[in-house]
């Protein structure tokens, strides 16, 4: 039922501006403006903040949904989980109210700030500083590819307090747009996900009440961690989504699509390749939905189980988008058809929260 309504709000409202989003590299307002009315922006919320209270699993379906239309816009609902998971798992009661409240009303969306331009896959490298000064910290650095950078009012970012203790010196505050000494780089020009600002956050002398930071000082790191867990799975359910997206578009055209006198879905090897495309994507789903359940369960085995989804439905979204651009020939190459900014997007699912590399060797360190 949850799929049912979100597949009719994303075709009609999301999905007639996904071309337009990208071309014009332009927020998706129209996506934001349809979620928030629907109560899907943040669907992970809990109900006592105010929220939709759905599951991973429910979250995961969201995302997928609005991915198979539109990658940019499901950077919306999942963006929004990324960035307040740590003050879910790890947070105080008053923050939680304090910063849940208003993201689950659809009154501010949260961004998450771990990269740095020196301090990527190996994130515990950062050098953003948050020093304490009497009932307060001062936060001074450079935060880099922070989604919806620019357009949240919250921020959790991640930032050492004692570089003598290397990951276990790093704590997590929420700093808002509003806070003086917070600003932006300009939006990155990107191959895909064109739609979903990417910029530098500035820090510079930016103080907040020592009551902003999350969880216990030195417990950054790991809450940091943690939260990937969850939400690997989320761009797990992004991969599903455009993969499902260019899959169901190329199943269309090859039907009309005539060469040597019939339709061109009448050649075995189209017909292995769609095959090929729907065995994939019905794999990705099943460890996508597994991990979701492991997610939600709270397994031992998350961090494996997260990292796999993610690392599987990324490649299969690649593969995917790629035969969908070659099902379609030449027309698939060309920005009248909606499957090469499908090939574009998906992309970016390899890359960030971890790239695949880094989810291999996450999961060789948690093997099952
Ligand atoms: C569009 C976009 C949005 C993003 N959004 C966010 C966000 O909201 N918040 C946030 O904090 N970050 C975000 N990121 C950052 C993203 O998570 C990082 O780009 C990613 O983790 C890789 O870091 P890097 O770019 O520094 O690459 P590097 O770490 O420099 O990696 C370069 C290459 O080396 C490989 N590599 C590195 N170390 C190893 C190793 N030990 N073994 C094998 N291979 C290795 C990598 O896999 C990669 O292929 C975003 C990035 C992009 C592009």
């Amino acid at each position: 039922m949850l799929r049912d309504v979100v597949r009719a709000l994303v075709e009609a409202k999301i999905a007639p501006y996904a071309a337009a989003v990208d071309e014009e590299a332009r927020f998706p307002q129209e996506a934001l403006d349809a979620l928030v009315a629907n109560d899907l922006h943040a669907v992970h919320v809990p109900e006592e903040y105010g929220g939709a209270g759905a599951d991973a699993l429910a979250t995961v379906i969201v995302i997928e949904e609005v991915a198979r239309a539109c990658v940019s816009s499901s950077l919306i609902p999942a963006v929004n989980k990324l960035g307040s998971l740590p003050v879910i798992l790890s947070g105080g009661e008053d923050l939680k109210k304090k910063y849940l409240t208003p993201l689950a009303k659809g009154d501010g969306m949260f961004s998450y700030c771990l990269s740095e331009p020196d301090a990527g896959s190996d994130a515990g490298g950062m050098k953003t500083k948050a020093v304490r000064d009497g009932d307060h910290y001062v936060l001074n650095g450079v935060k880099r590819w922070i989604t919806n950078a620019g357009v949240s009012d919250y921020y959790t970012v991640m930032a050492v307090t004692d570089p003598e203790k290397r990951t276990k010196g790093i704590s997590a505050f929420v700093v808002e747009k509003a806070d003086e000494g917070v600003s932006f780089g300009a939006p990155e020009k990107k191959l895909g996900i064109k739609g979903s600002p990417t910029r530098e956050v500035y820090l510079d002398n930016v103080r907040i009440p020592a009551d902003r930071m999350i969880g216990a000082e030195g417990t950054g790191f790991a809450t940091a961690m943690k939260t990937l867990d969850h939400t690997r799975i989320t761009i797990a359910a992004q991969a599903l989504g455009v993969a499902q997206g260019a899959l169901d578009y190329a199943k269309g055209y090859v039907q009309e699509r005539k060469q040597f006198g019939k339709p061109i879905a009448d050649f075995q090897g189209i017909q292995f390749m769609l095959a090929d495309m729907a065995m994939k994507i019905a794999a990705a789903r099943a460890l996508t939905y597994q991990a979701a359940a492991a997610s939600e369960r709270g397994d031992a085995d998350l961090t494996f189980q997260g990292a796999a989804a993610k690392c599987f439905a990324s490649d299969v979204a690649m593969e995917v988008t790629t035969d969908a651009v070659q099902l379609l020939g030449g027309y698939g190459y060309t920005r009248d058809y909606p499957v090469e900014r499908m090939m574009r997007d998906a992309k970016i699912t390899q890359i960030y929260e971890g790239t695949n590399q880094v989810q291999r060797i996450v999961m060789a360190r948690n093997l099952p």
